[in-house]
């Protein structure tokens, strides 16, 4: 058991001052804190009016000595630093030694605490600062906090409080966030006016469910991805550049009109930050739909010395010691996990059929079963021959050339093929399977090995040109055009900063901008691509972005959503026909196609029923 001391006043000065009492529901984050450091299993809040009444925390840690008991709720006093070197590297939740303490001089506060060793506990009370005690006191092993009378000395603050609903509802928000970062322990909540709240220990995919919603899990794709450690000169793994990135996404499909459920953290913590933010915005850029958000819970793991927690009082933001890498990986590995998601065979997977046809919504098939992905077939389908046709307007693609041409040859082309008499073989049958028809001149009915799909011919074959022509216009260094008359403009110190440090790395962003003058910057060139946008907006943006988070997506964002609206019109309209050879040209297409379950705004491209689906529907076997 860690011994609680004094901080040096030096020391004391090197933590982030400020407040941590804001409202009833910063009380809870701090007392959870304290039971999850003190190695807690299990965890009960109650709660009377809105937590300003009462907020009582009851876990069964590793206690508080009751000599001890007085430095607890003292300021500047803590168990868990004691020398300025230990602030850079931070493992636990608390470090800070001020919570107790800034809570009894808002509240009345009382501790009650066991350890181990002891053959009875004590209790301390602290009411306006002031603290009695410690006294004996019954208690098993572990601590009880009870806070009442939250800011009943300073009335001027209560004003500030919302109604005791608004109050519970971020308690409520508060126990559930920090849940999920620990899943060994039980948590509990128990308010007035409200259904109690129990996290059971060790079930992951209730507590999802309870925290986020009940599909959540089926609809969430599994991350766990570790960075490569860098390699020191002597070829060891340097342990401080090791990462692990876990937890679930939802794909686009289940997205949220707020971002409210959004759960980052790093080591443990919660955290709100923009380097983090801007990473997973990246990732769902391709697949999400303008004012769509999406929904995560992800977990962070490096060294602590490789990240700042000191940065807030309230700890909710943090700095990376290497901030691109931290974003670079994040980005990475979210980005595969989201664009890997392309249709394969598989087993059907109960958990993710829909009941019936009340569940006609997205079924993704499984992804990454090993030896069923689609290969695309040797030069069977020649794709977009080219995006000129695009920007000529050519409303026929060349699939639907070639497979027309492939159509009017002898006997079928397997990567074409008909339905085949007694495709009862799954193996034989490609993901999405062999079109049937076309519906009322939108969409694809296919039969597959698991059942059936029905495909937005046209949202599918956007994706399919979009993704082309992603891949032709990004597989090199974006190409630059010059201007014909460079444009000067204007730039603040930190911008010149930014421009002086990043300058090398633009032209790989097809930008070529110098500075001038300590104040004045000038655009020669910018990307082919962007040559009719607003050449300075862009350079200034993109400066923005370095100087913020050492890296900037702008150039790319804007080609994309550029080559977004030119697939769009070069994609398939509604109402054409297509011949059966057509529509197996599109499947196929779509199998070879990163992120094909949904067009380029998150909208999805097919949806699917399995034949268990279609056997409950017309109640067969029961
Ligand atoms: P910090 O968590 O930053 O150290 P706090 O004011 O929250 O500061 O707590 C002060 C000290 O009291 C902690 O360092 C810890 O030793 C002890 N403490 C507080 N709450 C508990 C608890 N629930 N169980 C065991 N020890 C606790
Ligand atoms: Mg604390």
């Amino acid at each position: 058991m860690p011994t609680i001391a004094r901080l040096s006043p030096q020391l004391a000065n090197q933590i982030a001052a400020g407040e941590v009492v804001e409202r009833p529901s910063s009380i809870v984050k701090e007392l959870l804190e304290n039971a999850i450091d003190a190695g807690a299993s299990r965890i009960v809040v109650q709660v009377r009016g809105g937590g300003v009444a009462l907020i009582r925390v009851v876990d069964d840690g590793c206690g508080i000595a009751a000599d001890e008991l007085a430095l607890a709720v003292a300021r500047h006093a803590t168990s868990k630093i004691t020398r300025p070197q230990d602030l850079d590297a931070i493992a636990s939740l608390g470090f800070r030694g001020e919570a107790l303490a800034s809570v009894g001089s808002v509240a009345r506060l009382s501790l009650t605490s066991r350890v181990a060793s002891a053959e009875q506990g004590a209790a301390i009370d602290v009411e306006g600062g002031t603290s009695s005690g410690p006294r004996p006191a019954a208690h098993p092993v572990g601590t009880t906090v009870e806070v009442r009378d939250l800011f009943f000395n300073t009335p001027a603050r209560r004003k500030f409080l919302k109604t005791e609903r608004t109050e519970l509802a971020r308690i409520d928000q508060i126990v559930r966030k920090l849940s999920l970062a620990h899943p060994d322990v039980a948590f509990e909540l128990n308010a007035e006016g409200r259904k109690p709240l129990a996290l059971p220990a060790r079930d992951v995919d209730v507590r999802l469910g309870r925290v986020l919603a009940p599909d959540f899990v089926s609809q969430a794709l599994v991350i766990d991805e570790q960075a490569r450690p860098r390699t020191d000169r002597s070829g060891n793994d340097d342990r401080d550049t090791r990462m692990r990135l876990s937890g679930w996404v939802a794909r686009a499909t289940y997205s949220r009109a707020q971002p409210d459920q959004q759960y980052f953290f790093v080591n443990g913590r919660a955290v709100n930050d923009r380097l983090v933010a801007h990473a997973v915005r990246q990732a769902y850029r391709d697949v999400l739909f303008h004012g769509r958000h999406p929904v995560f819970v992800l977990f962070l793991s490096l060294d602590p010395a490789a990240v700042d927690v000191n940065v807030h009082p309230t700890k909710h933001e943090v700095r990376f010691r290497d901030a691109r890498r931290v974003h670079d990986f994040i980005f990475g590995s979210l980005n595969r996990a989201l664009r890997d998601e392309r249709p394969t065979t598989g087993a059907p997977d109960e958990t993710r059929d829909g009941p019936a046809f009340q569940g006609a919504r997205f079924v993704a098939p499984p992804t990454e079963l090993p030896g069923t992905a689609a290969r695309p077939r040797n030069g069977s389908l020649a794709l977009l021959d080219g995006v000129e046709r695009v920007f000529a307007g050519d409303s026929s693609p060349s699939w639907l050339g070639a497979a027309s041409r492939a159509n009017t040859g002898e006997g079928h082309d397997p990567a074409l093929g008909q339905v085949a008499e007694g495709t009862n073989a799954p193996t034989d049958v490609p993901p999405l399977g062999y079109a049937l028809a076309q519906l009322h001149g939108v969409y694809v009915l296919s039969q597959t090995a698991r059942g059936l799909i029905l495909v937005d011919m046209h949202a599918a074959h956007e994706r399919v040109v979009y993704e082309q022509l992603k891949r032709q216009f990004h597989g090199q260094a974006l190409a630059q055009q010059r201007l014909l008359v460079p444009i000067n403009f204007t730039v603040s110190d930190s911008e010149a900063d930014v421009l002086e440090r990043y300058g090398p790395e633009l032209p790989s962003l097809g930008l070529d901008l110098s500075l001038l003058s300590p104040t004045t910057a000038r655009l020669h060139a910018v990307p082919v691509l962007l040559a009719r946008g607003n050449g300075e907006r862009l350079a200034r943006d993109l400066l923005a972005d370095l100087g913020t988070f050492g890296i900037s997506d702008r150039v790319q964002a804007r080609a994309d959503a550029l080559l977004a609206t030119m697939a769009c019109h070069g994609s398939v309209r509604a109402n054409r026909q297509l011949t059966l050879a057509e529509m197996n040209a599109l499947l196929r297409a779509m199998e070879q196609t990163p992120s094909a379950g949904q067009c380029n705004h998150g909208r999805p491209t097919y949806v699917e029923w399995s034949l268990d689906a279609l056997d409950a529907a017309f109640l067969r076997g029961q």
